[in-house]
């Protein structure tokens, strides 16, 4: 993929996530690099993977092995993007004119089809059962599963004094059908803001920072990682 390389392994319920410092946005439109983020995204994964599954999430997540590599249980990824939002940003304020910022009460849960020649487009629950996608009690799980990983990611990252602002997830069906959460949450995929700043530009800790050329990209990464790991550290 963009972002990461999956490899087989000997056993072919296991395979190799290896991250990579390779950034794109707007459909890989634009292309570049942020030093060490393979690093800090596999490590900021590896964190939240572990601490969902210690609240009752089952993951993909079986270990890592080394700074840019995750052992994950082999799924079918469900072509669906579930992104969940605390707070109006991006596409969302494109294509509502909600202003940047505006609190969502209770959080938006909402589907994009993973299809680049498409241009992942905002989907409904019945044009995820006409496409063949998940079917009703599939939906239901999937947005059951996203409100309850939201409200154990707000809480751990009020902890870091950051706000969660909105994030991606993807799902695969593993053994026997279950649903798993998989892929990653990390900067790349979330919407992350300092408390500690009140600037719009100085705030951001995410990949708004490489698609709007805010600078300091590679720090904000680093940044995150650090109060992940203090906060770890500290419980
Ligand atoms: N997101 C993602 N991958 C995508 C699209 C979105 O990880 O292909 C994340 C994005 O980082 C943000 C959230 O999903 O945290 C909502 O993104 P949005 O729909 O606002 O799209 P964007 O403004 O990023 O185009």
């Amino acid at each position: 993929g963009k972002a990461k390389i999956i490899y087989a392994t000997d056993d072919p319920d296991v395979l190799i996530s290896y991250f990579k410092d390779d950034a794109t946005a707007f459909n890989a439109q634009k292309r570049g690099q942020i030093t060490n983020k393979g690093i800090v995204n596999c490590k900021v994964a590896s964190h939240l993977f572990q601490l969902l599954e210690a609240q009752g999430v089952k993951t993909h997540w079986l270990d890592t092995p080394s700074e840019r590599e995750m052992r994950v249980r082999a799924v079918k990824i469900i072509p669906l993007e579930v992104v969940v939002r605390n707070l109006a940003a991006g596409s969302l304020c494109k294509q509502t004119g909600l202003a940047l910022g505006t609190v969502l009460t209770p959080p938006l849960v909402e589907f994009y089809y993973k299809n680049d020649d498409l241009g992942d487009p905002l989907l409904t629950r019945d044009r995820i059962r006409v496409m063949n996608i998940a079917d009703e009690a599939q939906i239901n799980e999937l947005i059951r599963l996203a409100e309850k990983i939201n409200t154990i990611l707000q809480t751990f990252f009020q902890r870091c004094q950051i706000t969660l602002v909105d994030f991606k997830l993807e799902f695969g069906l593993g053994q026997m059908n279950g649903i798993l959460l998989a892929d990653e949450i990390s900067p790349d995929t979330c919407r992350l803001w300092d408390q500690a700043k009140s600037d719009q530009v100085d705030r951001v800790l995410d990949k708004d920072r490489f698609r709007q050329d805010l600078g300091h990209v590679a720090e904000a990464y680093q940044e995150v990682l650090q109060r992940i790991l203090g906060q770890v550290s500290r419980n």
